[in-house]
């Protein structure tokens, strides 16, 4: 499906979404004080969460990437996960919280919840910007959570449509008639 010329409406404003990540940073610094924490981005969406949240994080810490595919191009969870490019370094006695851009049914987070517990991590906690509980289909527990959110497709902050808007800097919705017509 070509991507159309939207008209997008803001969800969380940039500002607003600053403010809440340097009081997620520092409830994080706080918990983590002394411990090995490596934070671990579930890429695609999470990059530019992880990118301001770590900074908000005043703690010597350590940063990994996870790709996880999905998606794809579309607006609905497949169910199915699949890891496309592994961590770098073993989990083994280090504090892991992974970083996610959304937890929408919960199914990839409790999928990689499962797989990351055989890597023996001291502890494995997360911290995502967004939840929509009303689509939840597997409960997850989020341990640092920015925004909960109706039971709609965001885009910008990360998160895409069709791989376009990560870049926006805030989260917002398509509102444009065009996009509607594609099936949100
Ligand atoms: P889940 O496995 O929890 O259903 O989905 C998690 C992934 O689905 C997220 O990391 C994100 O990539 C994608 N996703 C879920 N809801 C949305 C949304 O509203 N907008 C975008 N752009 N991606 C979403």
């Amino acid at each position: 499906m070509p991507v159309p010329d939207p008209q997008i409406e803001v969800v969380i404003s940039a500002e607003k979404l600053s403010a809440r990540i340097r009081e997620l940073g520092r409830e994080i610094a706080r918990d983590y004080t002394g411990k090995d924490l490596v934070l671990i981005g579930v890429l695609k969406g999470s990059f530019v969460f992880l990118a301001d949240l770590c900074r908000a994080i005043d703690l010597p810490l350590s940063v990994e990437f996870l790709g996880v595919a999905s998606y794809g191009d579309e607006t609905q969870s497949s169910g199915a996960v699949q890891i496309t490019s592994d961590l770098t370094r073993p989990l083994e006695g280090k504090h892991a919280l992974l970083v996610e851009d959304i937890v929408d049914t919960g199914l990839t987070i409790e999928y990689l919840r499962e797989s990351f517990a055989s890597r023996h991590p001291a502890s494995l906690k997360l911290a995502s910007l967004l939840h929509k509980p009303s689509r939840t289909k597997r409960p997850t527990t989020i341990d640092y959570l920015g925004f909960t959110i109706p039971d709609e497709f965001v885009i910008g902050y990360g998160l895409d449509y069709a791989q376009k808007f990560r870049n926006l800097p805030y989260v917002g919705r398509i509102v444009s008639k065009s996009a509607s017509a594609g099936g949100f």
